[in-house]
Order: C-alpha cells, then structure tokens, then sequence
C-alpha cells in the first residue's frame, strides 16, 4: 500500500519569545498545599502498623512517623524524620513518582485516593526554608580520609552528604559547568525550581564538600591520577547520559535531536529553535519534559509519538495529565521508520501503524507493526526520547566489569566494582532509573566506602 500523505503545514520559525516570557514559562506551575489543607491530608493517614508505603518508597522513609508528627503540629521532628533516610528531601518531594512506589501500596490508596505523600513532605520542606530552618545537621569532625566523586546527581550527592557526616574529606568532581546531573539538565525547572537544587549543593559546600565542575574524569583526568593524589576510594556516579538512537535512516538530517540532548543543551542556556511542528518519540518521562520544553519555547504544534497506548506509557500519570493539559497531542501506536528531507533538513517523518501482541519481558503487550500502514507526518523537528545508556570513558585505563548493558557490574550489597577502591551507583549501576533509587545507591555506597576507607569492609 502507497504511504498516505497528512496534511502539509509550512514551516514557520516559531514566535520570538522575550526573556521575561521565557522565564515566566519556566516557573514552577505545581503549588504546595497551605497549612490547613497539609493538615486535613495528613489526618487521612491510617497510620498502618505494617506501612506498605515504607516498603514501597526506594529510600524505606519513615512516612508515617513523618505524617504523625505533622498531625501534631512539630514540622521540624517531621522534616528531621524524613532526613534520617533522605538527602535530598526537597528534590523526592517534588520529582518521586509516587503513584509507582509509595503511594501505590498505600491501604487507604488501594480503597480510593491514596494520601499525597510527596504533597506532604514538600510542605515540610518548605515549611523549613520559609522558616529559616538549618536543613542539614552539624558536620562531624574531619578524618583523616579522602574520597573522590565523580559526578554530581543525585547518587553523588548523596554519597557527599553521608561522608562529609562522617568526617570524611570529599571531592565531587563533574564535566558539566552546572550541578546536580539530570536535576539540572534533565527535570525542567517548571517541575523542579533551581534555587531547591543550589540550596542542597550549598549546604554540601558548608559541610566542606569541595566541588570541581568542568572537569571530565577519564579524559581530563583519570581514576588513577586521582588514586595517586591520595583519595582512598573513589565513587562512580556518573549516571546514563547518552542517548538511545533510532537506528531509522536519515537519523543524522539536520532537525532530528535526541530527548536528553536537547534538554541539556536549552538547560545550559543554549538556544535552540525546532521550529513550530515537532514530533517527540517515546512514552517515559523524557519525552514527556521534552515536549513540555519545546513548547514553553515556542513550538506551536508538539506531539507525542507512541508505539503502544497510554496505558502502557511509562511516564507517571501526573505528568501526563499536565502534557494533556498544556496542550500537546499524543498518537499512539505509530512509530518513526525513516526521516525524509530535503537539502540535509527534515521534512517529513514516514511511520508504521502498530498492533499490540503478547506481553513483553517487561510484561507490557509488544508492539507489532502492521504491514503495509505507513503513512508520513509533515515536521519541522524530531526529537527521540527513547532511553539512555551509560558513557564508560570515565574508567578509561582501568579495567572495570561492566555488565551486558553497559551499566558499571558492583556487589549489589556493597556497590564495590571489580576493582575495589572504585565504588558505583545510581544510573550508572542500574540504567536510567529515579532519583530515589539513586540516592538510596548513594546511601548504601556512602557506608561502603566509610568501612572500605577504615578498613573495615
Ligand atoms: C528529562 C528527565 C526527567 C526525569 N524525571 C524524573 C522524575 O520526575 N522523577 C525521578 O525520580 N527521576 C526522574 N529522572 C531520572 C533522574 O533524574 C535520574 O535517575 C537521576 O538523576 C540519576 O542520578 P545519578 O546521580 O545516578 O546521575 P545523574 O543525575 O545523571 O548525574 C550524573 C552526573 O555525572 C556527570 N558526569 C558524567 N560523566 C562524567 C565524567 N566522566 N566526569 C565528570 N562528571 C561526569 C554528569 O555531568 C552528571 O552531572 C528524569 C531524568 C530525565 C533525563
């Protein structure tokens, strides 16, 4: 069958945005709750004996004792609560996907609407900068003990925290001129403010944290060079920043970005212009934030391309809900299988209708195309937003195990790699995950390496 032709829309450069209106379009659009309506959620709690949200949140947060606590009014004993097993509060608050973890083994969840458990730790978190509150404990006296960490996400962010309490000298070390890894240049800042990331990396700072940025380990310095100027450990946590291809031809034309690229390249401040009708390929939250960005900088017509349906989609519910209601489109069962263009541009996109077959691996029904159904979208840009991998140049010259899909092979108890004064988590260990898990890497690594360095492990 001849592939059908959509209709053509002439390319436009999008509207010219002020700098007023940009930032204006980058202001975080979710308000917390005030305090009676903090209260009022807090007293739905049933304060289970056997709370499945502990078990189900990555961190295991005390949740209960944290809501017990706000109910009785002592905000500060809540926040203290929640940082005994977070240390990133502020950021989970906002980013965790709690639909997924904590709130889905909620009791009162399984019956009807589960208690906003994010709701409730933001408004103690802020409640606490609003308030002038010390967000951080003392720091303990040093020891003699340096450790070196590269990259400064959230899993290396949280193996500083726990060190610097402990006395630990640490250096965290990242190739980018910004901080916080993909809260920086991933989680637009209309879901996640700046100021919250930069508050965290300055009571790091206080703690004697010290922090290189621009620096790329494996290139401008290796792992051994840092060995040599005496770290007794170093910490991997260099996350999965490199991004999945289509493998389609005309992947290299001019127009075709890929998810975490672009947003990284606008999060550093460099403009891009897609053009007014672009196409976001995949169903995760990258995509999602993908076509959010391309929005708010003036592409008029975005949509989301998706080889299954919105059930199966992988991004969390709420962020959909906002696509929805921002105004992007969604077309499910389709995916790209050629870029066509003209004069090294894009023009055009040819896809394949889909079918859903059996389940997958990931128990998720396999998309199966339809011979014979393609049919082409008229486009200024594409952006494919399909997962991630980990970059491994950062060991170059040391031989690390790696396992068979790229991500850093550790004693899953332990976090240690093959080689035993290099210890690995978050993104880098288990592909591209949450922050909650990778700051739960970061904790576990964090004791680790504290026994490694004392000798102990
Ligand atoms: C667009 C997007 C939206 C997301 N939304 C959510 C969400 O809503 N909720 C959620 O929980 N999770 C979300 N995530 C996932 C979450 O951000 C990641 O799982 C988490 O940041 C991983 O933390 P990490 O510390 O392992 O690595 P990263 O945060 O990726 O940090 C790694 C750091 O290492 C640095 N680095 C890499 N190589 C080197 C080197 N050789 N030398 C020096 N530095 C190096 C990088 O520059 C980076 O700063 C999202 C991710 C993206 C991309």
């Amino acid at each position: 069958m001849k592939p059908k032709e959509r209709m053509a829309i002439p390319r436009q450069k999008p509207k010219e945005l002020s700098v007023q209106e940009r930032i204006d379009n980058f202001r975080e659009i979710v308000f917390g709750f005030d305090h009676d309506t903090a209260m009022l959620e807090a007293e739905r709690c049933l304060q289970c004996k056997k709370p499945g949200c502990v078990k189900g949140c990555p961190l295991h947060n005390d949740i209960p004792g944290f809501i017990k606590h706000l109910r009785e009014g002592r905000i500060e004993d809540a926040y203290w609560t929640i940082r005994k097993t977070s240390s990133v509060p502020a950021i989970c608050s906002r980013v965790c996907p709690q639909e997924f973890q904590c709130e889905g083994s909620c009791i009162r969840g399984k019956k009807g609407e589960p208690v906003s458990i994010g709701m409730l730790e933001r408004y103690v978190v802020d409640w606490m900068v609003e308030n002038n509150k010390n967000l951080m404990e003392p720091c303990a006296l040093p020891i003699d003990k340096k450790v070196a960490i590269v990259g400064t996400g959230p899993a290396g962010m949280t193996v500083a925290y726990n060190l610097a309490h402990k006395g630990i000298y640490c250096t965290m070390y990242d190739s980018l001129p910004v901080l916080g890894g993909m809260l920086h240049v991933g989680i637009p800042p209309f879901r996640l403010p700046r100021d919250i990331i930069k508050a965290e990396f300055d009571a790091l700072k206080a703690c004697g944290v010290k922090i290189i940025d621009n620096i790329t380990i494996g290139k401008d310095k290796s792992l051994q060079e840092l060995k040599d100027e005496g770290f007794d450990a170093i910490f991997l946590g260099v996350g999965a920043h490199e991004s999945r291809k289509l493998d389609i031809p005309g992947e290299d034309l001019e127009g075709v970005m890929h998810g975490v690229d672009y947003l990284r390249e606008v999060f550093l401040g460099n403009r891009i212009d897609l053009g007014n009708r672009v196409v976001v390929v995949g169903g995760g939250n990258v995509a999602i934030d993908v076509a959010r960005v391309a929005l708010r900088l003036g592409s008029k017509d975005v949509f989301i391309l998706y080889r299954r349906t919105k059930k199966e989609m992988p991004a969390s519910q709420a962020e959909i809900h906002h696509l929805e209601e921002e105004g992007v489109n969604m077309e499910f069962l389709a995916a790209p299988v050629a870029i066509h263009g003209e004069g090294g541009r894009l023009n055009k996109i040819e896809c394949i209708r889909m079918e859903l077959g059996e389940p997958d691996a990931s128990g998720r029904r396999r998309p199966v195309p339809i011979e014979g159904s393609n049919f082409f979208i008229e486009a200024d840009a594409i952006i494919a937003a399909i997962s991630q991998r980990v970059n491994p140049t950062v060991v170059n010259g040391i031989e690390v195990k790696r396992t068979r899909w790229g991500t850093f092979e550790v004693n899953p108890e332990t976090l240690q790699t093959s080689v035993p004064w290099i210890f690995a988590g978050g993104d880098d260990v288990l592909g591209p995950q949450t922050v909650a898990k990778a700051a739960y890497q970061g904790r576990i690594a964090a004791e680790s390496i504290e026994k490694y360095v004392k000798g102990e492990l």
